[in-house]
């Protein structure tokens, strides 16, 4: 069922989009080359805990996951597509890496990812990261009242397959609420003027994850949670959660 919200609601996701935002850009001027990925976990737990919000990945437990969720934010570095556990890996100068955190206040979640270069990285690297934000982007722009979720999709998947990337299969965007996934599923491929007609009040989280090479297959690793592309490309992702209203699409997660 898709939930739309009121105006008092999407204050609120507001709050847990700036408490979000806030932790990214905390996490990203951490990373650097020697820093391990649990420390810049640490931070992230710390930021939220003071923003007064708590951390939304942490313990989340989908039925298809084999443990619950061991860390607040997902660390995925170079081919780790999404979903990456925070462990001892130590940066590396010319990494590419993916940090995609959640928290919520009062019940409501904030959902949002970038992808930073760690040190100097080569020129394909910048061009796979620029065009991922290049897609999402797009994805927002298209997220207007009167169109439907695959314009939003379609918007996406034209600016990969323009750059010459794939997408991965079935990971996509998805409604944000009092639940970090609600209903609608927000894909990163399809067709215009399909799908869910967008209204007021609609809260998504528009996630376009891009591939080197152009393949779309990905497999989880044996943690039960990271999932890599097939083939070994590097992978990019970039998220914002936005709310649909009259004025346009709202970015909530914006800094
Ligand atoms: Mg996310
Ligand atoms: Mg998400």
């Amino acid at each position: 069922m898709v939930v739309l919200k009121s105006e008092a609601e999407i204050a609120t996701l507001r709050e847990a989009g700036r408490i979000v935002a806030t932790t990214l850009a905390a996490v990203a001027s951490a990373a650097r080359p020697g820093v391990r990925l649990i420390e810049l976990d640490e931070l992230a737990a710390e930021l939220i805990a003071s923003g007064g919000a708590k951390p939304s990945f942490l313990n989340y437990h989908p039925s298809w996951a084999p443990i619950p969720y061991p860390g607040v934010l997902c660390l995925s570095v170079n081919d780790d597509v999404v979903h990456g556990i925070p462990g001892q890996r130590e940066l590396a100068e010319g990494d590419l890496l993916s940090i995609d955190c959640g928290a919520y206040v009062d019940g409501y979640h904030g959902d949002s990812a970038i992808t930073i270069p760690i040190g100097r990285v080569d020129q394909a690297a910048l061009r796979l990261s620029d065009a991922t934000a290049e897609a999402l982007a797009a994805g927002i722009a298209a997220a207007r009242v009167g169109a439907r979720i695959g314009d939003i999709s379609y918007a996406v998947e034209s600016v990969a397959r323009a750059a010459g990337y794939g997408l991965p299969d079935g990971l996509g965007g998805h409604g944000v609420g009092t639940a970090m996934h609600e209903e609608p599923s927000v894909p990163n491929t399809g067709k215009p003027n399909q799908g869910l007609p967008l209204r007021e009040g609609l809260v998504i989280a528009i996630e376009p994850m891009l591939i080197e090479g152009g393949g779309s297959r990905c497999r989880t690793l044996a943690d039960g949670w990271t999932i890599a592309t097939a083939d070994g490309s590097r992978a990019a992702h970039f998220e914002h959660t936005i709310a649909v209203t009259a004025d346009g699409p709202v970015v909530l997660t914006a800094p």
